[in-house]
């Protein structure tokens, strides 16, 4: 298995399909082979060898899914750098991860000296951008003519195809090593579940450096789909590119998914070309899934849950469980169920597997399965034992080998000696009507060791008191899980993947306690 495989395919059976697009430009196959084969070349007349890391700062384009086919072209090592972070921290990252170059578009080219200076292993810096090239970097668009392609060095199955940095929610990021034959069976097991059809266009409004749009770009590519990149998401300019571009499939961490369905201007968009919505990343409440699954008719919804160390899939909840039918079992609340060549089991402190029904930690097995952590051998040996990795995540499996996730052990809130999971409490805030989104997380308490807290977005000219959340959720959760605190927001802090940073949340609570 191998990453470009599907490039090679699409070029046999439709090299004049249009392939990419990106704003006004746009590729089809044969030229998206020919410019990778070139950016490749020049590649290896900068001297970049198999096996050398290779890393981007860029917001999305059709050049990101060109560098990620031209590292694995050249058998290189792709290191997609988070564009959220400061210079210090990408630093940080291409110190440990030795990149030897670094792709910047018009966003990142101003720090790339000052980046390139502080990092020894950086040779090169490649600038793939629209605007005028500063000088010190190699204009990739300017360069390629002038290129010889080179053959694609079919490299794959278990060599190493990138290293992907964690999404830093629960501490510092971690670089996980993920090898072809990770990423391909990730999106092979998502199309077995019914995504990437033929005829399939996706829209990349996740970010890029992030592994979850990696399936998109993996899925799509395999199937000979057409990518549609879009630099960052916008509620409303994801709308225009959906009606423009006639996409087929989204995929949505849970805060765009929200910010789309209630987007004022999806009343009037056209959306219905839109087929496929794949979600994940977060929790999503039941409240938000019926909202999108009203704003969009007739789309199916597939959630999966995922994590970096698992080239983003584990389990799968198939649109058959989103639809009214099959909503009495509950199951829409679960994150479904093992993904093809997945196992799962649900363990306790001593690793020994619980029954059904008993929550414990999360573990998974499989081709999926990350080669490591890398440079962090005892952060590795931790979370993988017996070959399995421990999630860090808390769930239970019902009689159906359906998964529920309870919570992130690290957010699990521990109330007077009972355990209080903050995904349920943010479920029963989230159905009040005044409430737009929500965390849960736990303060510190001299009696109860922590209190249960919210910190809560409203909707619109709404009002919220502690006593009305109160009684709202006293009707769905047990007393003790109540919150007994509560702030409003006008926004949250959220990770480069848009997760809700409840770390930056719990700061001013637990301020010389931690
Ligand atoms: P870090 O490991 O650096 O703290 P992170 O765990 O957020 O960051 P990722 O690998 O991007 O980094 O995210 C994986 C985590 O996201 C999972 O362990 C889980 O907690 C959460 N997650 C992913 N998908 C889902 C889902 N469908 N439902 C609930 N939680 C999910
Ligand atoms: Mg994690």
């Amino acid at each position: 298995m191998q990453f470009t495989q599907g490039l090679h395919r699409a070029v046999q059976q439709k090299p004049d399909e249009i392939a990419t697009i990106c704003g006004e430009r746009q590729h089809r196959f044969s030229d998206l082979r020919d410019r990778v084969a070139r950016i490749a070349g020049l590649l290896s007349q900068l001297g970049v060898r198999r096996g050398d890391v290779i890393a981007i700062q860029a917001l999305n384009s059709d050049r990101y899914i060109e560098f990620f086919l031209a590292s694995s072209w050249l058998g290189a090592v792709a290191n997609p750098v988070n564009f959220r972070w400061s210079a210090a921290e990408v630093i940080y990252s291409l110190k440990d991860s030795a990149a030897v170059a670094l792709f910047v578009d018009d966003q990142f080219a101003s720090q790339g000296a000052a980046i390139k200076a502080q990092t020894p292993s950086l040779r090169e810096l490649l600038f793939i951008g629209d605007g005028e090239c500063p000088t010190g970097m190699r204009d990739v668009e300017a360069a390629l003519p002038g290129v010889a392609p080179i053959d694609d060095a079919e490299v794959g199955g278990d060599e190493l195809f990138g290293v992907f940095y964690t999404g830093g929610t629960t501490g510092a990021p971690k670089g996980v090593m993920l090898s072809h034959l990770n990423i391909c069976s990730s999106a092979l097991s998502l199309m077995a579940e019914g995504s990437f059809p033929e005829g399939v266009i996706g829209l990349h409004a996740a970010p890029m450096f992030h592994l979850g749009d990696m399936m998109l770009i993996a899925g799509v590519l395999l199937r000979g789909g057409r990518h549609v990149a879009m630099p960052m998401f916008r509620p409303e300019l994801a709308l225009q590119a959906i009606a423009r571009h006639r996409i087929t499939d989204l995929l949505l961490v849970p805060t765009m998914l929200q910010a789309l369905v209630d987007c004022p201007a999806i009343r009037d968009a056209d959306v219905g070309s839109v087929r496929r919505v794949m979600y994940g990343a977060a929790p999503v409440s039941e409240a938000l899934l019926d909202r999108a699954m009203l704003a969009l008719p007739g789309v199916e919804f597939t959630q999966v849950y995922g994590m970096t160390e698992m080239s983003a899939v584990m389990t799968v909840l198939p649109p058959s469980m989103h639809l009214p039918e099959n909503r009495g079992s509950g199951r829409v609340r679960s994150a479904g169920r093992a993904a093809y060549h997945m196992q799962v089991r649900v363990v306790d402190a001593d690793d020994r597997e619980l029954s059904r029904g008993e929550v414990g930690e999360i573990t998974f097995r499989g081709p999926n399965l990350m080669k490591g952590y890398l440079n962090k051998q005892d952060a590795s040996a931790a979370a993988l034992r017996n070959g399995w990795m421990h999630s860090g995540d808390m769930g239970y499996m019902d009689d159906g080998g359906y998964l529920f996730i309870v919570d992130r052990l690290k957010d699990m809130i521990i109330c007077g000696g009972e355990n209080v999971y903050s995904a349920e409490v943010e479920n029963a805030i989230g159905s009040h009507p005044a409430v737009l989104s929500c965390a849960v997380f736990g303060v510190p308490h001299a009696e109860w060791g922590e209190l249960v807290h919210a910190a809560v977005i409203l909707k619109p000219g709404a009002e919220l008191a502690l006593d009305s959340l109160q009684a709202h959720c006293r009707a769905l959760i047990a007393g003790y899980k109540l919150p007994r605190g509560l702030e409003i927001h006008e926004t949250f802090p959220t990770s480069g993947a848009g997760k809700i940073l409840k770390t930056e949340l719990r700061k001013p609570h637990w301020q010389g306690r931690e």
